[in-house]
């Protein structure tokens, strides 16, 4: 540890050196099986080779020009997204954040271009999380991350999920611009929105004239075994979606996508972004879509996920009084603890399986999407030896 990091991570003492698939080395060779994957980052694993072969590639010809020049891998990246979504138009930044933040200032602006100026409010849900912006912080809501950063931003509404009533009444309101989800809340603790939820929601942004944004920043790309989350269900597209993480497989590569309706506001000199869609992240980002938008890898994660939930639902039979639920979708899967979710991470951790946190006292699994069925039932036995570890040291809540 330094001092001269600002200190705001809660850093596990481990240091990794290498990785190889899912698994990470630190400097004495032991080996840690990894279900964090750099937060649902790193959804080849480590070290895939075909991302070291773009990555390298790429840096020895160009890797960065700015925007001020065409970016053929921005043309053919918004190309491959677009034809495997709802969207038309793709804006590539650097990161989730300011993929939400484009997605918030287009959904303004759509109206304003309209004429419509008092649609600004953006309607938000506990339990969500859409970065680290004052714009993100504010739409999520959460009071931890926006308490002393000065006033709320004014046109943020926040609801809960469960409150439909609420939920209609504020869609309807002429003040109403846009709905932000994310389909499955991944940092709040992965809870999966239902198909009638989102189809809902839907209907009532379309009958109102407001538009729907997703955020499937830890969602999107192949994390739940379809491409976006939101695909599993029919009827429920957005009009804009932010996506990032995996979008670089590990690179940081962040994409807000949209209709060309939606986007109609969106003029020459309104947004832009120095680094965003440079050539080296986007050679990066089209060699990570390729693998992971292919049949054969979407239907493994769906496959382990399947072989992951059954094992999990099994060892949360055996161990009922250290784990209060199985949720999830997909490979953004959650455990949610009656013991202390941050010291179960060090249990974890005793057992060389490193687990991500979350809200609501969870721990999410988020491993690449290529870890193999052996992996799988290794890292539930290494789960299952840091149940027994947190019933032994660990206080039980009542
Ligand atoms: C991680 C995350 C973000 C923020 O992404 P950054 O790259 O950290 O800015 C936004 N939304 C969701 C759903 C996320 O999981």
């Amino acid at each position: 540890m330094t001092d001269a990091l600002l200190n705001v991570y809660n850093r596990a003492p481990i240091t990794v050196e290498r990785g190889e698939g899912v698994w990470l080395y630190d400097r004495d060779g032991t080996a840690w099986l990894d279900c964090v994957s750099g937060i649902a980052t790193n959804a080849l694993g480590h070290a895939h080779p075909k991302l070291v072969a773009a990555l390298t590639e790429q840096a020895e010809k160009l890797w960065h020009v700015s925007n001020i020049f065409r970016v053929p891998g921005q043309e053919a990246l918004a190309g491959r997204l677009t034809d495997g979504c709802f969207a038309d138009v793709a804006f590539f930044g650097n990161s989730g954040s300011e993929a939400v933040e484009c997605a918030l200032k287009m959904a303004r602006r759509y109206h304003w271009s309209k004429g419509d100026e008092k649609r600004i409010d953006v309607i938000g849900f506990a339990g969500s999380f859409h970065g680290r912006t004052y714009a993100a912080i504010n739409a999520a809501g959460n009071p931890g991350y926006v308490e002393g950063f000065g006033p709320r931003l004014p046109g943020y509404v926040q609801l809960t999920v469960d409150d439909g009533d609420a939920i209609a009444e504020a869609i309807a309101r002429p003040t109403t611009a846009a709905v932000i989800i994310e389909p499955v809340q991944g940092e709040g603790g992965a809870r999966a929105l239902s198909g009638e939820w989102l189809k809902r929601v839907r209907d009532l942004c379309t009958a109102n004239g407001v538009l729907l944004i997703y955020d499937e920043v830890q969602s999107g790309m192949g994390r739940t075994g379809r491409l976006f989350a939101h695909q599993w269900f029919e009827g429920v597209e957005p009009d804009i979606m932010a996506v990032a993480k995996a979008l670089g497989g590990g690179f940081p590569i962040g994409a807000c996508l949209a209709t060309s309706e939606a986007a109609s506001g969106m003029k020459f000199g309104v947004h832009g972004s120095t680094f965003g869609g440079n050539p080296l992240a986007m050679a990066v980002g089209l060699a990570a879509f390729e693998e992971i938008a292919r049949t054969t890898t979407l239907a493994h994660a769906r496959s382990v996920s399947e072989d992951f939930y059954t094992r999990l639902s099994n060892l949360s039979a055996r161990h009922p009084d250290v784990i209060a639920d199985v949720r999830g979708k997909g490979l953004l899967i959650g455990l949610k603890l009656k013991v202390n979710n941050r010291e179960f991470m060090g249990v974890a951790r005793d057992q060389r399986l490193l687990v991500a946190g979350g809200g609501d006292n969870c721990v999410r699994l988020l491993p690449p999407l290529i870890i193999s069925h052996d992996e799988v039932e290794e890292a539930v036995n290494r789960l299952d030896a840091a149940c027994a570890s947190a019933r032994a040291q660990l206080e039980l809540a009542a």
